[in-house]
């Protein structure tokens, strides 16, 4: 079948180059040309004029949280409440509509972000204790990496456990009893305890998000949809939708894992999707430190904002290497989460030491940092020396911009967030979303990117 796109616009470097014509054969583009060069091409079987639209390459989201994302935009979400008190309301009328229902199920909200709240605060714990003592309520702030809760959560939940091994990960006041707000590992395993949507909610979801992510004209992303390998059922119901949708974007799997004792165990799981045409078993995700916004990412020096304070270390160097070690050994790619200057420079330093060969350091596995925030010069500069990639999120430079002074001052502030330099060190670097974080739609991101806000 030999298609041709008649009155396209065609992206060239600087310009749009207006009235073109492309001609797919096959599914491969295999002519590009002028209308008048067009005339001299073999006759096609169908013809097509675009009016004047532009056609762009497929594009990949490199990061995201497919299903996430879908639940987010399939119940209430918090992310377009624009304060405080609108938040409580929304909270109000669900919890009551959910009691009048005699439905006293854990509430799972997510998407708040206090800094565009007038009053410039997360909900507290007895505000949240007001609206209900009986059904358990987290609201996940739009980073992920911290919530807030009320005290029927905390009665089920072994809070003390993580004050005592992760100071930091739960807030407390000054009388030391928990003000509600928890972080990092603290809210990942309160999260994981909650009750999963059942595999035919699931796989609705998963068709949702794939439908929502082809209408945003995406080919393909690349999404973290679970933190445990026990917990990849779900790629047995993306494998139906794709039977039934072979034409919906391709999946690039990226899961997180807690120790390099399951790299066999993920192997397995490569190699079962080896043969699959939208479904490829990606990469394994890490978390050195947590977000700027939740002031959990890990700084070399203290926040401006909070000056006991330099974030959290999910992952000690000492650990880090031996991921890497293992990794390099098993052929497996790394994605690590880093937005602090520190967590930036402690990978690299990681990934050095772990680097026996020349062939090792050419990195041929494709070790990713992801976010790389918190950046200078001189941290840019050392990063390009080791071959290791970026996968960076320009929407996030215009929601942080105001926050980001805040928490980091603006000489630090001005240097980071800097895709530009990126680019200039030669260092390889991919665009996301980190959706729900941000929105899905990558001509946001394009824009976002060339759209730089600036010191
Ligand atoms: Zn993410």
């Amino acid at each position: 079948m030999r298609i041709r796109l008649t009155d396209c616009s065609l992206p060239d470097r600087d310009s749009l180059r207006r009235q073109c014509a492309l001609q797919i054969e096959q599914g491969l583009i295999t002519a590009v040309g002028s209308r008048e060069e067009s005339a001299a091409w073999p006759p096609a079987d169908r013809q097509l004029s675009l009016d004047g639209c532009i056609v762009l390459p497929g594009l990949i989201d490199a990061h995201m949280h497919l299903e996430n994302w879908a639940r987010r935009h399939s119940q209430p979400s918090l992310d377009a409440v624009a304060s405080l008190a609108d938040l409580l309301r929304l909270l109000g009328r669900e919890v009551r509509q959910r009691e009048a229902a005699g439905d006293l199920r854990g509430l799972v909200l997510g998407g708040w972000n206090e800094e565009v709240f007038p009053e410039r605060r997360p909900p507290t714990i007895r505000e949240l204790d007001e609206i209900s003592q009986r059904i358990p309520i987290i609201l996940t702030r739009i980073c992920g990496h911290v919530c807030v809760v009320n005290s029927a959560v905390l009665r089920e939940f072994d809070w003390q456990h993580y004050a005592a091994a992760e100071p930091g990960s739960v807030g407390l006041d000054a009388g030391g009893r928990p003000n509600g707000i928890l972080s990092e590992n603290c809210m990942s395993a309160l999260l994981a305890r909650q009750e999963k949507p059942g595999a035919d909610k699931q796989a609705d979801l998963l068709l949702f998000g794939l439908q929502s992510m082809a209408a945003y004209g995406l080919t393909a992303l690349a999404s973290q949809d679970t933190d445990r390998l026990e917990d990849v059922a779900f790629l047995d119901s993306l494998a139906a939708i794709y039977q039934a949708h072979p034409a919906l974007p391709a999946y690039y799997a990226q899961i997180g894992l807690a120790h390099p004792d399951e790299i066999p165990a993920f192997l397995a799981l490569q190699k079962k999707y080896r043969e699959h045409p939208q479904i490829r078993i990606a990469s394994v995700k890490l978390f050195k430190d947590g977000s700027l916004g939740g002031r959990t990412a890990l700084l070399r020096e203290p926040y401006s904002d909070d000056p006991a304070n330099r974030g959290q270390d999910l992952l000690a160097g000492r650990d880090l290497l031996q991921w890497f070690e293992s990794a390099n050994k098993a052929g497996v790619q790394l994605l690590i989460h880093a937005i602090g200057d520190r967590a930036v420079s402690e990978i690299i330093a990681a990934f050095q030491a772990a680097c026996h060969t020349a062939a090792d350091r050419s990195n041929p596995r494709r070790h990713s940092i992801i976010h790389c925030q918190i950046t200078d010069r001189l941290l840019l500069q050392k990063l390009a020396a080791t071959k290791l990639l970026v996968v960076s999120q320009p929407l996030f430079a215009r929601s942080d911009w105001t926050m980001a002074r805040a928490r980091l001052g603006s000489r630090r502030r001005n240097a980071a967030y800097d895709y530009r330099g990126i680019l200039d060190q030669g260092i390889p670097q991919a665009f996301s979303s980190d959706s729900p974080v941000e929105s899905a739609n990558p001509l946001l991101t394009l824009a976002a990117a060339l759209d730089h806000p600036q010191a």
